[in-house]
């Protein structure tokens, strides 16, 4: 199974809790036992999977990235969202995710994240749910 969903996200970075979205499409499957690809089409999104209780991890992630990897360069690519584009290299396009039970297998602090880096925009997730 297959399936696509769009995010608008709010902000130049943010991160957007996806959880719910995968999550339906993973029960819609009908899939019991099997994985769960999560991916994002983008060069300058990413893809995150930590603690989504308290919402200043995420403002803390961010923080840091900003620190690692400052929104003003020098960069040479001429776009002017170099920052963007290494950071989602940094976290990456996808993950992979076990179902069980017929749900995905999330620890109890955990959620999936799109990180936007180059935001506003409304970015596309694929999910696909494999049985095992
Ligand atoms: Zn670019």
């Amino acid at each position: 199974m297959f399936k696509i969903f769009s995010v608008k996200t709010g902000a130049q970075a943010s991160f957007s809790d996806i959880t719910p979205q995968v999550a339906a499409v993973v029960s819609a499957s009908k899939i019991g036992e099997g994985i769960c690809v999560v991916t994002v089409p983008h060069t300058t999104a990413g893809l995150t999977v930590n603690e989504n209780a308290d919402p200043s991890v995420q403002e803390d992630i961010i923080t840091a990235l900003d620190k690692l990897v400052p929104v003003r360069g020098p960069y040479r690519h001429s776009e002017g969202n170099s920052h963007a584009h290494v950071k989602s290299s940094l976290l990456g396009h996808s993950h992979i995710l076990h179902v069980s039970g017929g749900s995905l297998k999330l620890g109890t602090w955990q959620g999936i994240f799109l990180c936007e880096f180059d935001g506003p925009r409304t970015r596309e997730v694929h999910v696909s749910v494999i049985p095992a």
